[in-house]
């Protein structure tokens, strides 16, 4: 038996549901007024990935950060994944999805130099009022390096499971 111990950033401007993100993977619960403590904790979770391999998880959510500021190397340091997120109703939030992109890029490295395998993620599609189109999250997905985009809500418990199945998946794969 194989055990990985993964970990995973959750980035992303304040308000697009990251804290909701990882309180319902982990507990399978969506509570409005969950948050992590400030800074230092991250959440953690055991998956039976295979008859060979179990996987322990990791998840290290920026908690506290309204906007995109540039992350000390310590907290990138030992990433194997990311989920760089944000709220489909908000274009300020898609647009900072780019500097949470170059900041990665910088400093977030696998033992061999290469970037680290990145899912971009649109939350609350459960919204009517929607900012940003599927082409311009696809093109914008594709020109910045993410290996893939998906559509999430949270608050539906659509795609959580998925989003972190999918970049488990590309980070054994790299
Ligand atoms: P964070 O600052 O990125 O950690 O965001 P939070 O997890 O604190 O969520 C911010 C707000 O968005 C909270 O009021 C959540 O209840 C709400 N929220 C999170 N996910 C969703 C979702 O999928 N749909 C909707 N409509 N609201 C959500």
């Amino acid at each position: 038996m194989t055990e990985h111990l993964l970990k995973i950033l959750i980035v992303g401007d304040g308000n697009v549901g990251k804290s909701s993100f990882v309180n319902r993977y982990i507990s399978g619960n969506f509570n409005r007024t969950y948050k992590m403590t400030v800074g230092v904790d991250f959440a953690v979770k055991l998956l039976h990935w295979s008859d060979e391999e179990k996987v322990r998880l990791q998840l290290w959510d920026i908690a506290g950060q309204e906007r995109f500021i540039s992350m000390t190397r310590i907290y990138y340091k030992g990433a194997v994944g990311c989920i760089v997120m944000f709220d489909i109703s908000s274009s300020s939030s898609f647009l900072s999805c780019r500097l949470w992109k170059q900041d990665l890029d910088h400093k977030a490295m696998l033992p061999n130099g290469d970037t680290i395998p990145c899912l971009l993620l649109a939350n609350k599609c459960d919204l009517a009022e929607r900012a940003v189109s599927a082409d311009t999250i696809d093109q914008f997905s594709g020109a910045n390096g993410f290996f893939t985009w998906m559509e999430a809500s949270v608050k539906e418990n659509k795609n959580v499971g998925e989003a972190m199945r999918r970049l488990v998946q590309e980070i054994l794969s790299v």
